[in-house]
């Protein structure tokens, strides 16, 4: 078979922004996804705002309508289906890469669950909402516990331990509360993450001094039962009856993937992959890096609106080459 010019691996915001790049230079291309388009977006917690403006979210330069201040999950989903509905995208959905190798005549083969490819080029965009960062504790393994919140209805009136001080930790803490559920936070440091959305950022920090949302500060969770947990406070061990805990303690990529194809990681904890910032190709020729799987370990550091450049920047050096 006769390779693609560019394989896209991941239709994410930034995969779809790659493919855009690829439709206007005329590359023979490809989007292959595992899941859903814009996988992690479905997977969102089902009443989630965004921190970015409709405008910040936007591909390709079409247009994002929204009439709030800021979009949620489904307005975002709309506005991504609509941009596959305009470029008609060359995708396939529900197909996972399981390799990426290149062979001796500088080809990659791709390897799905399905198929195989070949390319000359290859981008990988693949994210980091996949792998939720365990707290590594007994009891982890319990189902009521959770790494994914999606909404708050069956948390009402029950005793529910929320793991982590960042946006999902504080988003899932207010809205159960509100929906009736007995919150109690778990927070490693001593205050409320000042990377929490600015205006969410006085609501809980309020319901957290009225008293209607419970917070054991500078504490971890040590061990989880059916109907209690124990948590190491400052002030010794407690143990809280319990019904559900929420660990919404961070993603990140799948750093083994990366490795898998011969991307070089950096050696301290932050694991970040090795790229040319201006073209964004890593240490194996003809094999880029694109959107949020960029920063390793540090996944807040990409967004969409400061790596939907990232498309530009492959397209443009393939293009050139
Ligand atoms: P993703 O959107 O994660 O896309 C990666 C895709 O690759 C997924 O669809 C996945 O299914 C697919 N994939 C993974 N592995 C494979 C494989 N082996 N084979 C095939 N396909 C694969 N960013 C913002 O800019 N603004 C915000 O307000 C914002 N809010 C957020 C809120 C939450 C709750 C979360 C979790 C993240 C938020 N982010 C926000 C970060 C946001 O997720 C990213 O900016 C955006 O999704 C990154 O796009 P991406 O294309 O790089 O990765």
């Amino acid at each position: 078979t006769h390779p693609y010019d560019l394989i896209i691996v991941g239709g994410g915001p930034i995969g779809l922004a790659c493919a855009i790049e690829a439709k206007k230079k005329k590359l023979n291309y490809l989007i292959i996804e595992k899941g859903a388009i814009v996988n992690s977006i479905f997977n969102y917690p089902l009443y989630m705002t965004f921190f970015s403006t409709a405008e910040r979210l936007e591909i390709g330069d079409i247009p994002f309508n929204c009439l709030a201040p800021k979009p949620g999950r489904q307005e975002a989903l709309e506005y991504y289906r609509n941009i596959h509905r305009y470029f008609n995208f060359n995708i396939h959905l529900f197909e996972k890469v399981t390799e990426v190798q290149k062979t001796e005549s500088k080809i990659f083969r791709i390897t799905t669950d399905k198929n195989f490819y070949d390319a000359r080029n290859v981008v990988i965009a693949t994210g980091f909402y996949d792998i939720p960062i365990e707290m590594n504790v007994k009891g982890e393994e319990l189902p009521k516990v959770r790494h994914y919140y999606k909404e708050a209805h069956e948390y009402a009136f029950r005793d529910v331990l929320v793991v982590g001080a960042n946006n999902s930790s504080v988003d899932a803490a207010l809205e159960c509360w509100r929906k009736g559920a007995n919150v109690t936070m778990v927070i490693r440091k001593n205050e409320i993450n000042n990377r929490v959305k600015y205006w969410v950022k006085p609501d809980i920090e309020n319901r957290i001094a009225e008293g209607s949302i419970n917070v054991y500060f500078e504490s971890n969770i040590t061990e989880i039962r059916e109907n209690e947990a124990e948590i190491e406070t400052p002030d010794g061990k407690v143990t809280v009856k319990n019904d559900f805990v929420l660990a919404l303690t961070g993603y990140r990529p799948d750093l083994t993937f990366l490795e898998k194809m011969g991307i070089q990681l950096s050696d301290d904890e932050l694991k970040i992959p090795q790229y040319n910032a201006g073209t964004m190709e890593t240490n194996v020729e003809g094999l880029f890096l694109a959107g949020v799987v960029c920063g390793g370990m540090e996944t807040h550091k990409w967004f969409i609106e400061n790596s939907r450049i990232h498309a530009n920047r492959i397209v443009d050096y393939i293009t050139s080459k």
